[in-house]
């Protein structure tokens, strides 16, 4: 089935509720159209994430890690059991190996891991890292950095932690606005995206932030396959009665 057809379902064997009775629907019952999104499953950065962790694993045994490498228990629970290890203390491990999550970590951090003896495995996604280098370019050139996104997200502490100066992180129009009102707000800023940020809420922001300051420039770091999902399940859900999302 290709993944935007529209599949009848055909049931071979009748199902059976949790007590093993026939629940198979009356032969009267309609029948219902599943239909599965334009875009589903993980993203190119994620499997590169997990094909790096299954690497280092076959390789170096015990990898450790902070925080999840994918938001999926399956996933991460087969790859617990090969061994990979969650700890929220690297900084007491002086040998074997560490992967860096899609999320990304700030520079300095890989550096003192590195230089701590442990072998380090970056598996930051290339969109994260190209959103890393605009703040850095921005930065250089002279901008105050605004960075719309959640401050407390791993992908925006890596980001921050990559600049040398402290950016504006905003996630709202009223977190905005109460920067201009209290003077945070340069005039020459650069603006950049938490990655997955929702693409409205950023908008939104940036369309306000135009007209409070005098040299505004943008580099669109919304990460694509993000997008397309959005675009996808706003597009399934105008059509259907129920949209499940599994995940
Ligand atoms: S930035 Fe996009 S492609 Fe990369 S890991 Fe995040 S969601 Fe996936």
């Amino acid at each position: 089935m290709s993944r935007t057809a529209i599949a009848r379902l055909h049931l071979a064997v009748p199902p059976t509720n949790r007590e093993g009775r026939d629940c198979m629907p009356p032969l009267d019952t309609p029948l219902r159209t599943i239909e599965l999104a334009g875009q589903v499953g993980f993203c190119f950065g994620v499997k590169r994430a997990i094909h790096l962790a299954e690497e280092a694993l076959e390789s170096n045994g015990t990898v450790y890690i902070s925080g999840d490498l994918v938001h999926n228990a399956t996933v991460t629970s087969a790859l617990e059991a090969r061994g990979l290890v969650r700890t929220d203390t690297l900084n007491d491990k002086k040998e074997g190996t560490v992967i860096v999550r899609a999320h990304g970590l700030p520079a300095g951090e890989i550096r003192r891991l590195r230089d701590s003896g442990l072998q380090v495995v970056d598996a930051t996604c290339p969109i994260v890292h190209h959103a890393q280098q605009a703040a850095l370019t921005l930065e250089q050139e002279g901008y105050q950095v605004v960075i719309i996104g959640d401050a407390n997200h791993a992908e925006i502490r890596g980001i921050v932690g990559t600049m040398t100066t402290q950016p504006l992180v905003i996630d709202s129009i009223e977190e905005l606005r109460a920067a201009k009102a209290s003077h945070r707000l340069k005039r020459k800023v650069g603006v950049l995206f938490q990655t997955t940020h929702a693409l409205e809420l950023c908008k939104d922001i940036v369309s306000e932030l135009v007209f409070m300051c005098k040299d505004v420039r943008i580099i669109n770091t919304i990460c694509r396959p993000v997008q397309q999902r959005q675009d996808a399940a706003v597009d399934v859900a105008r059509r259907v009665d129920l949209m499940i999302i599994v995940g």
